[in-house]
C-alpha cells in the first residue's frame, strides 16, 4: 500500500472539539444551547442507530437534542405538524427528518415543509437553490465533510480534476456544487455514463457514492490521486465502501477508509450547521475561521 489514509475520524473529532468550544461561547451569549431536533418515523433499525448516535454527539457537543419519534403509520399530516411545531419552537435551531420515511409519505413533502433557516441537512430547495447560485444557505452534511477532508489533505482545490460517481441530491449533485466552488474541473458520472474506468482515470480527485461494494477498481485510478469514498455497503465481510480498498490504496495518494472516514464527518458537519443556525438566530456573529 501507498497511499496515505484520510482518517476521518480524528479529523471530525478536532472539528467536534472545535465546534464544542463555540458552543460555550454561543449559551454564554445567548443564555441558551443551540437546539437540534431528530424526526424518526417507523421502526427502521439502521435509522434507528443513525437517531441515536445524532442525539449522543448533539449532547457531547454541549447542544440541547430534541428526540421526536412517530409510528411507522404515521400519517403525513402527522409528520407535517410536527414539523411545523418544530418551525415555530424559539430552542430549535435545527430539524432533522431521518430518512427514509415510510411509503404512505411523500419525502418532498415534508423535507419542503421544513423552515429553509432551520433546515440542517440542507435538502430543502431552497437550500439547493443558494448552493447552485453561490448564496448562504446549509449544505448538506455528507458533501460538505468530503470538502473538508479533501481541502485539509490537498489544500487549495483549484484546476484539479474531480469525478463524482453518483448524482443523488444529498450527496453526488451538491457536492459538485462545492466542488465547482472550489475552482475544481468537475464531472459527475451515473448509471448511464460510458467508459466509466477511462473518465475516472483522468481525476486528480475521485469521489464514490454509488452505493456498490468495490465497484471502482484500483487500476482506474490515477496514480498519486485522492480517492473519497462515501458508500457504505453491507457485505458478508462487513462494511465495506464502493472502491476496492486494497487496489485503490496501492495506486492512490491519499484514501478514506470505510469505516472510518467520510462517515464520522457526516455527523460532526450536522453538529457545525446547527451550530451556525444558533448564531445566525440570535444574531450572533461566528467567526468561522474557528471552525
Ligand atoms: P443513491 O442511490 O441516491 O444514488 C446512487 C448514485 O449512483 C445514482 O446517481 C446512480 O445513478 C449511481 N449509480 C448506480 N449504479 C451505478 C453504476 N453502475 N455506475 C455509475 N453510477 C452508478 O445513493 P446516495 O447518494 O444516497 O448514497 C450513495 C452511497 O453513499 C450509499 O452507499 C450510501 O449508503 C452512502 N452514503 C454515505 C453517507 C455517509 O455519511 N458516509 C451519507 C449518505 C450516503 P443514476 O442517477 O443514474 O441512478
Amino acid at each position: 500500500m501507498s497511499a496515505q489514509i484520510i482518517d476521518g475520524k480524528a479529523f471530525a473529532a478536532a472539528l467536534r472539539g472545535r465546534i464544542a468550544l463555540q458552543v460555550a461561547s454561543f449559551r454564554d451569549a445567548a443564555a441558551r444551547a443551540p437546539g437540534l431536533a431528530v424526526v424518526l418515523v417507523g421502526e427502521d433499525p439502521a435509522s434507528a442507530v443513525y437517531v441515536r448516535n445524532k442525539g449522543k454527539a448533539t449532547l457531547a457537543a454541549g447542544m440541547a437534542s430534541f428526540e421526536y419519534r412517530l409510528p411507522a403509520d404515521a400519517e403525513q399530516a402527522d409528520v407535517l405538524a410536527l414539523v411545523q411545531t418544530l418551525n415555530a419552537d424559539p430552542a430549535v435551531d435545527g430539524i432533522l427528518v431521518q430518512l427514509p420515511l415510510p411509503p404512505q409519505i411523500d419525502e418532498r413533502v415534508v423535507l419542503m415543509a421544513i423552515d429553509p433557516d432551520k433546515d440542517v441537512d440542507g435538502f430543502h430547495p431552497v437550500n439547493a437553490g443558494r448552493l447552485a447560485t453561490g448564496l448562504y444557505g446549509f449544505v448538506p452534511c455528507t458533501p460538505l465533510g468530503c470538502v473538508m477532508l479533501l481541502k485539509e489533505q490537498l489544500g487549495d482545490l483549484a484546476g484539479l480534476e474531480a469525478v463524482i460517481i453518483g448524482r443523488s441530491n444529498i450527496v453526488g449533485k451538491p457536492l459538485a456544487q462545492l466542488l465547482i466552488g472550489e475552482n475544481c474541473t468537475v464531472t459527475v458520472a451515473h448509471s448511464k455514463t460510458r467508459d466509466l474506468s477511462t473518465i475516472v482515470k483522468r481525476a486528480d480527485i475521485v469521489v464514490a457514492a454509488v452505493g456498490r461494494a468495490a465497484m471502482i477498481r484500483g487500476e482506474w485510478i490515477k496514480p498519486g490521486a485522492t480517492v473519497i469514498d462515501v458508500g457504505i455497503n453491507r457485505t458478508e465481510d462487513g462494511l465495506v465502501g464502493d472502491v476496492d480498498f486494497n487496489g485503490a490504496a496501492s495506486v492512490a495518494g491519499a484514501i478514506t477508509p470505510v469505516p472510518g472516514g467520510v462517515g464520522p464527518m457526516t455527523i460532526a458537519c450536522l453538529l457545525r450547521n446547527t451550530l451556525v443556525s444558533a448564531y445566525r438566530r440570535a444574531g450572533l456573529k461566528l467567526d468561522m475561521a474557528t471552525l
